[in-house]
């Protein structure tokens, strides 16, 4: 059976170490390797595989550090295996509302937020925002406070502002359509290769391959390659694999089958390769390696940040929000209590900022239950406080919501979990005490607004 690894007139057993292959056109592939001695182990340990379906110890000690081929498929295994995912895609992929819709607007909004963000996390906040911004035209007119308020709990705010920015200039550039071709769409703010070619592909048919960390993860194992896939090497030979696999005439589906296949099947822990579609093309399945695939990154070392920060709290039970303020970039640059970094004795040092920064005076600070909070790399304390007040002080650019309705406001889940620490203390102590924990809140608000936070927190979904 031809294959399409290795063409060329050299014999693999007397390459050279680090000898080039010319490219090689295929009429369905075109696949560029740089072969090594190293490479043709790991093809021969392959190869032996192929009768032998035993898990080989020697593929274990696979160097991970030389280039190796990734994917030998010959033209009709090729056709196969596309046959067989994309039979399965059809008969097994999960009933999505963006998978309803050709509408680039939909789609690219959906491809936003499952960045960092599990599908069923994403559902309830893709349908709101959808229901308040339908199309691109609604969402460019809109104010960046409301964006930022209905993206709120989702977490990396930096996404919602990109979007916001991008429908403004579709709008502006593009008559309100999402840009057709890559170079527009790349030049979009928050628009990627990955995200410009999942849109492209999705909505328009146009043969562009995604490569996202799901395609990455079941590439490696069908190719049983080891390394680090964000390693720019072996990335940037992921994503010609993911090229040279490419089913041209459904680049959509295509590239939601191999998403799919890594979110359900292909899974980072436990893949289920008994009921996976290209079982039998996979070489780490054959080598018994698919759990130790792909190799594990390293990760930076968290770092540990101790926040102190206080909820004041006046007789009508309204707070007071301050933005771009100390922690600032761990509260997303939105709407936030007053905060500062905790030394070793927070109590004091957020009284002595309260009262000499804004001009608050402090006579008793009560502690909340602290809470945990985790941004990337980041493991934030929080500490809060309660202070109560008799009139909140009138700040330039301050807001002043009623504690149990923060959630009009565009915030962080960091600063809900403060609100929520606050609310159940004030019910806690309302229960001993038979008195109620707020005042009724005026207009809108109401006594069961006050746990509306608690009852709705979010912040464990994102
Ligand atoms: Fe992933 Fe297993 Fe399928 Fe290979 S056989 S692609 S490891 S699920």
């Amino acid at each position: 059976m031809r294959r399409l690894a290795f063409p060329g007139k050299a014999k693999a057993p007397g390459l050279k170490h680090g000898a080039t292959f010319k490219s090689v056109y295929h009429p369905i592939a075109v696949l560029r390797f740089r072969c090594s001695a190293a490479a043709f182990s790991a093809a021969s340990v392959a190869a032996s595989a192929d009768t032998n379906p035993m898990p080989d110890p020697k593929a274990r000690s696979l160097p991970t550090s030389k280039p190796n081929p990734l994917l030998t498929f010959s033209t009709h295994e090729l056709r196969e295996f596309r046959r067989a995912l994309l039979d399965w895609f059809q008969r097994e992929q999960r009933d999505l509302d963006w998978r309803r819709t050709r509408d680039p607007y939909r789609i690219w909004l959906s491809e936003i937020m499952l960045q960092q963000t599990r599908v069923a996390a994403v559902i309830p906040y893709y349908r709101r925002f959808v229901a308040r911004f339908p199309t691109v035209e609604s969402l460019a007119r809109a104010r960046v406070e409301s964006v930022l308020r209905n993206w709120s709990g989702l977490g990396y705010y930096s996404r919602a502002r990109n979007l916001h920015r991008a429908a403004k200039q579709i709008v502006r550039e593009h008559g309100g359509e999402f840009p057709r071709h890559l170079p527009e769409a790349l030049a979009l703010p928050g628009i990627g290769e990955y995200t410009a070619s999942a849109v492209l592909s999705i909505a328009y048919g146009e043969p562009l391959a995604v490569l996202d960390g799901n395609v990455a993860r079941v590439l490696v194992r069908l190719g049983g390659t080891r390394g680090e896939v964000r390693e720019p090497r072996l990335w940037k030979r992921l994503t010609e694999a993911a090229g040279s696999l490419l089913a041209a005439e459904a680049p959509g589906d295509w590239n939601q089958a191999m998403m799919e296949l890594g979110a359900t099947v292909c899974t980072p822990r436990s893949p289920a390769c008994e009921s996976c579609p290209v079982e039998k093309w996979c070489r780490a399945r054959k080598l018994g390696i698919a759990n130790s695939l792909p190799t594990a990154r390293r990760k930076p070392k968290s770092v540990r940040v101790a926040l102190a920060a206080t909820v004041l709290l006046d007789p009508a039970g309204r707070t007071l929000l301050l933005r771009d303020q100390d922690g600032g970039a761990l509260f997303s640059r939105l709407w936030q209590f007053p905060a500062i970094a905790a030394g070793r004795n927070p109590r004091r040092r957020l009284s002595e900022h309260l009262e000499h920064s804004l001009g608050i005076p402090t006579a008793k600070i009560e502690p909340l239950a602290r809470a945990r909070h985790t941004v990337t790399f980041r493991e934030v304390h929080l500490l809060p406080f309660l202070v109560r007040v008799e009139q909140l002080p009138a700040l330039p650019g301050a807001q002043m919501p009623l504690l149990a309705e923060l959630d009009r406001l565009p915030v962080s889940n960091a600063t809900r979990k403060i609100a929520v620490s606050a609310l159940r203390a004030l019910e806690h102590g309302d229960r001993s005490r038979k008195t109620p924990p707020l005042h009724k809140p005026q207009g809108r608000g109401t006594r069961k607004n006050a746990s509306r936070i608690a009852l709705v927190d979010r912040s464990a979904q994102a």
